[in-house]
């Protein structure tokens, strides 16, 4: 079987652990924890990082540490992977979901600044939705799949705003818009190492932010809001969201092959676009100017997205659809939906991501280019 996006423990992931292992540090403090955030911080160009035990908790503590209240809206586009739209309902807030690009499949700017323009109102400091007066506390930019938002543009339009960022920036380890790193440039940029991320822990995540006293806040509120060093003193209702010493060793030594892994996805993504161009009728993601993109999930669009699922499948190759639609989930169906001519529902009827773990041999990728092949001489 090839699979989609496995992880790659290539280097000195068994080294580390078992430095854990050996000196008992294995639970939820320890050097490596540190390495890890400080090795985040320094690839992003970020000052503050804090590890979290997954990068919906890290989404989560983001969220509310961007200040977004129980009623308000959060803005986030209708494509994403379910998580980014789960960490604004764990903070009883509700989704404004707003319809993705056709090409880039990032969210509509053009729709965002429209919809800002139109649908809300400023007073005292803070912004609402004219329908209902109810608040719109945060916007939620995903870098879908590695590729990334238009930022200058973005930007522009939501700091005309009183709006905090959150970059759910979970796929986009590695990539960059212009010289800034994906997760760079919101209030806080947050990270996923899953099993199928460019890095992987097992499951991690990461918060990223410029501000020293809100990462302060954030590693507090993850641990438990503990607040005396001695006594079972807790200032607020925390969290146990931190990640085990253990996980963040696997951390490190991924860290240390990232630009490997990086570059191998390019190289995987080149031999895609230069072996199944002008095959069918297959598209690909179209990238953001100025995005130099991780590639972390190589997806293609056609409209026999169906066969050509069934047919890698059928012959051991794993592939998968993109993401239904946030607006066609049962929990948020009746949440508002911004649309542009069904964008989401066309790009969900179209998109399959093909194998592209960093592993994965110049052969296999042959294999799947040629067994895509089949379904259009067919
Ligand atoms: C992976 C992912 C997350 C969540 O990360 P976990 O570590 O699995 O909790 C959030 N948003 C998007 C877009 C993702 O792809």
């Amino acid at each position: 079987m090839i699979p989609l996006s496995v992880p790659n423990i290539a280097g000195n992931e068994w080294q580390y652990v078992k430095d854990c292992l050996d000196t008992n540090w294995i639970s939820s403090v320890g050097s490596y924890v540190d390495r890890f955030e400080q090795m985040l911080a320094e690839f992003t160009g970020v000052p503050y990082a804090v590890a979290c035990v997954n990068g919906t908790s890290a989404l989560h503590i983001s969220m509310l540490l961007a200040g977004v209240q129980p009623e308000d809206y959060v803005i986030v586009p209708n494509i994403t992977f379910v998580a980014s739209v789960n960490s604004i309902r764990y903070c009883f807030a509700k989704p404004i979901l707003m319809d993705v690009d056709a090409e880039s499949w990032q969210m509509d700017l053009d729709l965002l600044e429209s919809f800002l323009a139109e649908q809300t109102f400023q007073e005292n400091g803070s912004l609402y939705l004219k329908a209902d007066r109810k608040r719109i506390g945060a916007i939620m930019p995903v870098h879908v799949l590695g590729n990334m938002v238009d930022m200058d543009r973005f930007m522009d339009i939501v700091s005309r705003y009183p709006l905090p960022v959150v970059e759910d920036s979970t796929e986009a380890l590695g990539s960059y818009y212009k010289d800034k790193h994906a997760g760079s440039m919101g209030l806080f940029g947050c990270f996923s190492f899953n099993g199928n991320k460019i890095i992987s822990t097992g499951g991690g995540g990461m918060i990223v932010t410029h501000d020293q006293a809100l990462a302060k806040r954030a590693k507090h509120i993850t641990t438990t809001a503990k607040s005396d060093p001695f006594e079972y003193m807790h200032d607020e209702t925390g969290y146990n969201y931190r990640l085990v010493n253990v996980l963040a060793a696997v951390g490190v030594a991924q860290m240390e092959q990232l630009p490997g892994f990086i570059q191998r996805k390019q190289e995987i993504a080149q031999a895609y676009y230069d072996g199944l161009s002008g095959v069918g009728d297959i598209r690909f993601q179209k990238i953001t100017e100025n995005v130099e993109p991780n590639q972390w999930l190589f997806t293609i669009k056609t409209a026999r997205q169906r066969e050509v699922l069934a047919h890698l499948n059928a012959n051991k190759i794993q592939s998968r659809p993109f993401w239904v639609p946030m607006n066609q989930l049962p929990m948020y169906k009746d949440d508002l939906f911004i649309q542009h001519n069904n964008t989401s529902q066309s790009i969900y009827e179209t998109c399959l991501s093909i194998p592209c773990s960093t592993n994965i041999t110049d052969e296999e990728v042959q294999t799947v280019i040629r067994t895509i092949g089949e379904v259009f001489a067919s």
